[in-house]
């Protein structure tokens, strides 16, 4: 079924003008006035940032962690608005939160992961908003879902919502390491593709979950051209009371901003197409490598512990039910089987070597 989005509005309707990449950042959480004032004013003074979010209601896994400091943070914005002009951005989760937020003027709502999951959710959420002309941002699902999400922004621009958005922010997957929400850059890229007019915003803040990997999350993100930036900032990401360990101060956003390669120009048509896949492959390619490095730390151990039972390193029989299987799920994929012999034995050889070496 195509995807059924009508006349939504670029970013430039409702945000101002900014260097690329267009930011908006701010703390994971509101948690006192201080800090959200202290946060906003110095990122007032980076030229890229575009709006200031930050969450009021949130999300937690654990009932004993901080749930967010909710409609006594409301205030708190409406200063940042006055005093820095920044546009301020919110999640919202009911209609209850929305009302709370439409009336002390919250210029941008955003749907977290955790509820787009939910068409319950996003259907009421839908109909407290018809008839308002508020910007609305639509986090991808937690799970890699690409309809759901798509679901989510359609049931949104059915009640009238156009000033609409995607934000990624990765995908919830077991063992997705090093990364905390695994990236799976061809969905969003998809999503463009089926949805040429919306505008698409990468979260590398949730996609990392570590400080250490930003830049190199944000710099695929503007390389891949995607529309903007969502990123966690704290005035003291030490003292965070949620996402300590992925928040940046301002100064550091700044840094990151200064240090991100943008690409001056457009090129057009094909070569544009062509620069994508490119980057695409090494994404694909870098995905690869990291899952090769994994398997080969369980060779190792394995080698261990043949070495402590006295079990020879060579295991035929193994080694013959792994090509079979290997084999038969490569060609189904389209892969070739002499390619697949070569990689499989190359793939052998490394992991015997490991084992003789390491044990
Ligand atoms: C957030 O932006 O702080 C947040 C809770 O994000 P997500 O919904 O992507 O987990
Ligand atoms: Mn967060």
């Amino acid at each position: 079924m195509p995807v059924s989005l009508r006349n939504i509005s670029p970013l430039s309707s409702y945000l101002p003008a900014t260097p690329p990449p267009l930011i908006i950042a701010g703390p994971c959480s509101a948690e006192s006035e201080e800090q959200v004032m202290a946060t906003a004013v110095a990122l007032k003074e980076i030229p890229e940032v575009a709006a200031f979010r930050c969450g009021l209601w949130k999300p937690r896994s654990r009932p004993e962690d901080f749930q967010g400091v909710g409609e006594k943070g409301l205030p708190w914005l409406q200063r940042v608005r006055e005093e820095t002009g920044l546009k301020t951005a919110v999640e919202v989760a009911s209609p209850r939160h929305i009302e709370q937020c439409l009336k002390q003027g919250v210029d941008i709502l955003w749907i977290g992961s955790r509820t787009v999951v939910n068409p319950f959710s996003v259907d009421e959420i839908a109909e407290a908003l018809r008839g308002v002309d508020v910007p609305v941002f639509v986090k991808n699902p937690v799970n890699p879902d690409l309809l759901l999400w798509i679901g989510a922004l359609e049931r949104l621009n059915r009640q009238g919502i156009r000033k609409l958005a995607a934000v990624h922010r990765g995908f919830s997957v077991y063992g997705s390491k090093p990364y905390r929400n695994l990236p799976v850059w061809e969905i969003p890229l998809e999503l463009r593709r089926l949805a040429p007019g919306l505008p698409v915003l990468i979260d590398p803040s949730h996609i990392s979950g570590t400080r250490a990997m930003l830049p190199h999350v944000a710099q695929a993100a503007v390389d891949l051209s995607f529309d903007g930036l969502m990123i966690e900032c704290h005035i003291e990401p030490a003292k965070a009371l949620t996402d300590r360990k992925q928040q940046v101060t301002p100064q550091a956003l700044a840094k990151l901003v200064r240090k991100l390669r943008i690409p001056v120009g457009k090129i057009t048509g094909d070569d544009e197409m062509l620069h994508q896949w490119r980057k695409e492959v090494d994404l694909l390619d870098e995905e690869i490598l990291h899952r090769l490095g994994q398997r080969m730390e369980i060779i190792a151990k394995i080698g261990k512990y043949k070495r402590n039972h006295e079990i020879e390193l060579l295991q035929l029989e193994r080694w013959s039910q792994v090509v079979e299987d290997r084999l038969k799920k490569g060609t189904a994929r389209g892969l070739s089987r002499n390619f697949l012999m070569k990689l499989l034995n190359a793939i052998h050889e490394e992991a015997l070597r490991v084992q003789r070496t390491n044990t």
